[in-house]
């Protein structure tokens, strides 16, 4: 490549749990490394001891031993106020986000030996507008110009559609990740991938299933030991972790054995804890999870106006799709077996470096187009008279869901005061009758009306979706031709550009923990959150290559640090495996 071709345009999955950076090339999308040679990029920053920040694989096993130490999941409060603190200072959602795309596009600058500026993100199809505003807030605060805004499902389609463009095919895609689950019913003709309705719950994924799992194992606990695991934090957090390591073995296998030695039950009591659990029992407790499956599946395809057996193929996208409980129900519920041509965890970043390589017109892709719907109704609030009485708050659909986009429509309205100057007009998405029960995405004061008599002066509103699901309003007085148009600012966690900029200074001013000093400190952080789950001889091996490692890392000889970290690397994945 020469260096005046352009940089290539990252595909980024930022997911609630892992997170993916992949790149098109040579016609194929490319799932790029990181600094660990892993493809998966744990979502999850900490502190380590020396107050450098940690992100990856090393925070996520530091999470265990130190969960205040550690953030995780951040992505479900995207768009919102909430805060996370660490060390001596507050994290947004945003700021944790960037953390986490900065290391994504360091591996993808080390990969590809260039710098790169540009990304691709997915995000769920269910993320309102105040969700996609911040992911793009995270993209400029790490240094990314975010050129997209796509869909998970949709990136999954994608990838599906590049190799299936010869097929005609109405699909479903079943997106279950860690904290979310998406439902897109599509068509793909001729290389056209035609998204034809979305829905999903924004709270629901395999997070669920461990919490699921985790609840029922505390009740054991709680019958025999007397404690409520639940109300203390370190303990609950091993046990959720152990959970969820159950639950991945118990994919592969129909019964597992849960080993907490130690385990902390609060008031300085430790408690040991080992549990034989089958898949079944597994199955039993998830069962209301994945009850909750069902009700989105169901609009999806109501949207669709389609009935499950439609359905030429199901596609599975999501590490939770890798339980075969989950698979199971698919097949029970659209009467075939799911298809599986593509890494259930890795179609997403695909998907989405097949669009970044749309976006930059590579010839590899021109026979692929690809249309999207919006997934939730946008209008705004209306008042109504009924006899004497005025009745507020009532929501007035301008922008329906399931339409095409990007799309632009157009609602009149009337003044309903005499001599009414000003509008406050108030913008909501959802599916409720009364605003109240939607979500407000802001409000906008116009004041360029003409005294008038009520409802002798109208306006027109007009909302405008782009392809990023990115909401412009734009008000019209009929009368006058005279113009205003906004996008809607006052969000709550909604950042300004300075504040953007200081985001961006103080994630700088950071002290990152080395690149490349994090195989290291993975394998470490690892091998320590192993080390207090496990009692006897496998205990007291790991202990050995831990200070074996430790010994090699105070040599500073590359090669006794490489063997030690290989034999520490090997001996946990064989312990976590048993
Ligand atoms: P994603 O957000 O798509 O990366 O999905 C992550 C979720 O998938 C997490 O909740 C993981 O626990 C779950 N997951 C990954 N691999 C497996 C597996 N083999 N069996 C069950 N769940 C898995």
């Amino acid at each position: 490549m020469s260096p005046s071709t352009p940089s290539p345009i990252l595909g980024i999955d930022l997911g609630t749990t892992y997170s993916l950076v992949s790149v098109f090339r040579n016609g194929h999308p490319v799932i790029i490394p990181n600094a660990l040679g892993e493809f998966l990029t744990p979502s999850a920053v900490a502190l380590d001891d020396h107050g450098n920040m940690l992100v990856g694989a090393a925070a996520r096993a530091r999470a265990v031993l130190h969960p205040e130490q550690a953030a995780f999941a951040f992505k479900r409060d995207m768009g919102t106020s909430r805060t996370y603190r660490l060390g001596s200072r507050d994290y947004s959602p945003q700021e944790l986000s960037a953390l986490i795309l900065s290391s994504l596009k360091r591996d993808a600058e080390a990969f590809l030996g260039r710098p790169v500026e540009e990304a691709v993100i997915t995000v769920p199809a269910y993320f309102g507008d105040p969700q996609r505003q911040a992911t793009k807030d995270a993209g400029a605060i790490a240094g990314l110009e975010v050129e997209r805004i796509i869909n998970e499902p949709t990136a999954a389609a994608l990838a599906y559609g590049l190799h299936e463009r010869q097929r005609e095919m109405k699909a479903v895609v079943l997106d279950l990740g860690g904290g979310t689950f998406d439902v897109t019913v599509l068509e793909i003709i001729e290389g056209v991938v035609e998204i034809q309705s979305s829905a999903g719950d924004a709270r629901l994924g395999g997070e669920d299933f461990d919490t699921l799992l985790a609840r029922h194992l505390a009740l054991q606990l709680r019958h025999a030991k007397s404690v409520d695991l639940e109300a203390h934090p370190p303990g609950w957090a091993r046990m959720r972790e152990a959970c969820e390591a159950a639950k991945r073995r118990l994919s592969q296998t129909d019964r597992t054995v849960i080993v907490l030695p130690e385990l902390p039950v609060g008031e300085g009591r430790k408690v040991d804890f080992e549990f034989s659990l089958t898949r079944e029992e597994a199955e039993h407790a998830w069962a209301p999870a994945l009850e909750r499956l069902r009700g989105p599946i169901h609009q999806a395809l109501q949207d669709a106006s389609l009935k499950a057996s439609d359905i030429d193929e199901v596609l599975l996208v999501g590490g939770s799709t890798r339980m075969p409980v989950v698979t199971g129900f698919a097949t029970q519920v659209f009467g075939r077996l799911p298809l599986r041509k593509l890494p259930p965890d890795e179609a997403v970043a695909m998907g989405a470096a097949v669009q970044a390589a749309m976006k930059a017109g590579d010839q590899a892709v021109d026979d692929l187009v690809v249309t999207d719907v919006a997934p939730f109704t946008l209008g705004v609030s209306t008042a109504a008279q009924q006899g004497h009485r005025r009745i507020t708050g009532i929501f007035s659909p301008i922008l329906e869901r399931g339409t095409v986009i990007p799309a632009s429509r157009v609602e009149r309205y009337w003044t309903a005061g005499d001599f009414q100057r000003e509008i406050r007009l108030e913008v909501y998405q959802g599916e409720h009758a009364q605003c109240s029960d939607n979500v407000k995405l802001g409000e906008y004061a116009f004041s360029g009306l003409a005294p008038a008599p009520a409802g002798e002066q109208s306006i027109d509103v007009r909302f405008t979706y782009d392809l990023n699901g990115i909401l412009e309003v734009e008000i019209t007085v009929v009368a006058t031709g005279r113009k205003e148009s906004f996008v809607i600012e006052q969000r709550p966690g909604k950042l300004t550009p300075a504040q953007i900029e200081e985001a961006r200074r103080a994630m700088s001013a950071l002290k990152l923990h080395p690149q490349d000093a994090l195989p290291n400190t993975t394998a470490l952080a690892r091998a320590d959150a192993l080390h207090v789950q496990l009692t006897g001889l496998p205990r007291e091996e790991l202990a050995s290559a831990i200070a074996s490692f430790r010994l090699a890392l105070q040599s500073q000889r590359p090669e006794l640090i490489t063997a030690a970290r290989d034999h520490l690397t090997a001996l946990v994945m064989r312990l976590r495996e048993r």
